[in-house]
């Protein structure tokens, strides 16, 4: 690690910079305007969050308040637990637990920090880690590991024999940190009445360890709340996820972004509630008039991508999907699987539901959740099993009039690259064109931005798409 980013602790510096950018709009447009030209550094970046208007100020809240969270943990006398975006927060929420998401704060390092988190990264190879391990857990895992943010308390995962690079990443953290670890196992199938049972006693297992951990017992009526603000918010997403099916979709690429990371962070919380409303009544408003949430205002292409996005530098991706007038119709993260949705219907037993009558009917619901996030659900086994990967991409990209597919995702992630190329081909004979992208999604040294973006258009062309 270079001695000068020993000099920045990670997680007070993104607390700092999205609490500065989350009030830096509250003059009048005309004083937001000119002061963003003082800020060149955070031009683009802050510009994206603004343009998106409220729900865009929603998502800066929501974001700094997590990092805020992590600061004052210890002050405020709860632990710190190191998790996986597989993993609801909810269940930390209803425990008094802070979640750290290494996930989503590599994502958001690398969105806002133009330096970027690649010394972090590094750093986890220099302590031990392998280096093909997956880029999305080394960015803010270094820092911590570093020493570079609160201390960790406990350390839960959920994918152990879902994505071994994920999985040994937390139980790298756990013995480097000498931290207590708890792997949750995942079920092997869903909708199977005994894979269900085996989930819900090792999810009572973790709550066990968390009880032990915290010295604090599951309070039953906080888990209540919790589920019972977790089904408002499913009914919000899936109108959101409804609307993906629209054309034009009426709602900008960002807010793919806000959806799922929202709910990887604040499930179940008061703060995610009010992101979907806003973005829910912005939504609302632009498909009662017929209109594109693209800022051109003109649908040139919709685009599935079949993993996940870009999260590299200044907000690239995000901004050249707008540029282009590409629709971004979501990713393998932005859906929840309620059983509800419309998409879920293709899909027999995945779905999942909320009862919240007894402490049992609690605990399976926010069991059978958990295993309803991404990777856990789809990425499992075999891509071309029923309601696997294949499926639920081809059903996906059909119910929201997908023009093309697009993969994104990590050279760390031998899970879907050793399956990419059929899945692809597979894809293709159904009629869609694929891309395959060979970046980093957190990683711009893999591949330049700019090469990024040369190939994107490249497909685009080639495939008479654009
Ligand atoms: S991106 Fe791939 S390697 Fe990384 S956590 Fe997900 S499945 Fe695992």
């Amino acid at each position: 690690m270079r001695p000068e980013l020993m000099q920045y602790n990670f997680d007070w510096m993104m607390a700092k910079t999205l609490d500065a950018a989350a009030r830096f709009p509250m003059g009048t447009s005309k004083e937001t305007r000119l002061a963003l030209n003082y800020m060149p550094y955070f031009q683009s970046i802050a510009d994206t969050f603004y343009t998106a208007g409220d729900p865009g100020m929603q998502l800066l809240n929501l974001l700094s308040t997590y990092y805020k969270n992590i600061l004052n943990a210890h002050k405020n006398g709860q632990k710190i637990a190191a998790t996986t975006f597989c993993q609801s927060p909810a269940i930390f929420y209803a425990l008094d637990v802070v979640p750290v998401t290494f996930e989503v704060l590599t994502a958001l390092g690398g969105l806002v920090w133009k330096r970027g988190l690649f010394d972090y990264m590094d750093y986890c190879c220099e302590i031990g880690m392998t280096e093909t391990s997956c880029s999305s857990q080394r960015g803010a895992m270094g820092a911590y590991l570093a020493g570079l943010g609160e201390e960790i308390d406990l350390v839960v995962c959920d994918t152990p024999g879902v994505c071994d690079t994920n999985a040994n990443a937390f139980s790298f953290a756990a013995a480097y940190l000498d931290k207590p670890f708890f792997q949750l196992n995942y079920p092997s199938s869903l909708g199977d009445p005994r894979s269900e049972q085996y989930h819900l006693d090792d999810y009572k297992a973790l709550i066990s360890f968390l009880e032990e951990h915290t010295g604090k017992k599951m309070n039953y009526d906080r888990l209540a709340t919790i589920l019972t603000a977790v089904e408002e918010q499913d009914d919000l997403i899936a109108e959101l996820e409804d609307m993906f099916m629209l054309e034009p979709v009426p709602m900008p690429p960002i807010f793919n972004l806000a959806m799922y990371t929202g709910r990887f962070t604040f499930c179940g919380h008061p703060a995610f509630t009010r992101l979907l409303k806003s973005m829910l009544e912005w939504a609302r408003e632009l498909a009662g008039q017929g209109r594109s949430g693209l800022k051109s205002g003109r649908e040139n292409l919709r685009v599935y991508m079949c993993y996940i996005d870009h999260y590299t530098v200044d907000m690239n991706f995000w901004n050249y999907l707008d540029e282009r007038g590409i629709a971004n119709v979501g990713s393998i993260l932005t859906r929840n699987f309620r059983d509800f949705n419309t998409y879920t219907r293709e899909f027999e037993g995945v779905g999942y539901s909320l009862d919240v009558s007894s402490r049992d009917a609690m605990l399976n619901s926010i069991a059978q959740l958990n295993a309803r996030l991404p990777m856990v659900r789809s990425i499992r086994g075999p891509y071309d099993q029923p309601n696997m990967w294949l499926e639920e991409t081809l059903a996906i990209a059909k119910l929201c009039r997908a023009q093309c597919i697009i993969y994104n995702g990590t050279p760390g992630c031998r899970n879907t690259w050793g399956m990419v190329k059929p899945f692809a081909r597979e894809i293709e004979n159904q009629g869609y064109p694929v891309h395959i992208m060979y970046g980093d999604a957190f990683d711009d040294r893999v591949e330049s931005w700019e090469a990024t973006r040369e190939r994107l258009d490249e497909f685009f062309q080639v495939r008479g798409l654009l």
